[in-house]
């Protein structure tokens, strides 16, 4: 079957942002298994996937408006030190997961450590960056009732995640 929404597809996938290295990369025998049509990866990844079959393998170039987004320069905010933990050490482009006031997890990165402060980034690390995929679509099937509630793939051993 053809990938469209509410298909889910397993892919091979490996990412680099022009120079040929490799910053991301699924694992041997682990695709990444998504839901598409459900913004569980970047826009232009589901456009260039829509339609493909198993078997295909595929180059797509990702510009920022179709990928991470722009980059943000007021998307540096100065936190105080001690709004982080107490037993965590903070080093320049170290990443953290932090919380917004909705719950949602998201990356960000230390840009600088001041006496009193730190510069935290709040921008995607790939934000403003021009993604370079090699694909290849190991399997297709149509999403079961509970993934289409849930917005999201389980895996092949159904729920592989938390639920709240
Ligand atoms: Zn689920």
């Amino acid at each position: 079957m053809k990938i469209t929404k509410d298909s889910v597809v397993s892919i091979d996938f490996k990412l680099h942002l022009g120079d040929g290295k490799v910053v991301d990369e699924s694992e041997g025998d682990e695709p990444l298994v998504y839901l598409q049509g459900h913004e569980e990866i970047v826009p232009g990844l589901e456009k260039a996937l829509e339609g493909k079959t198993k078997g295909d393998s595929l180059k797509v170039v990702i510009t920022p408006d179709e990928g991470y987004g722009e980059y943000d320069p007021d998307g540096i905010e100065e936190v105080p030190r001690d709004s982080f933990p107490e037993d965590l050490t903070l080093e320049v482009g170290g990443e953290l997961f932090a919380s917004d006031d909705e719950g949602n997890e998201m990356e960000v990165t230390v840009k600088e450590i001041r006496e009193k402060t730190v510069m935290v980034d709040f921008n995607h690390p790939l934000a403003g960056k021009t993604l370079h995929f090699d694909i290849t679509v190991r399997d297709v099937r149509a999403a079961t009732a509970e993934e289409l509630e849930h917005g999201h793939a389980h895996g092949p051993e159904g729920h592989g995640h938390d639920h709240d």
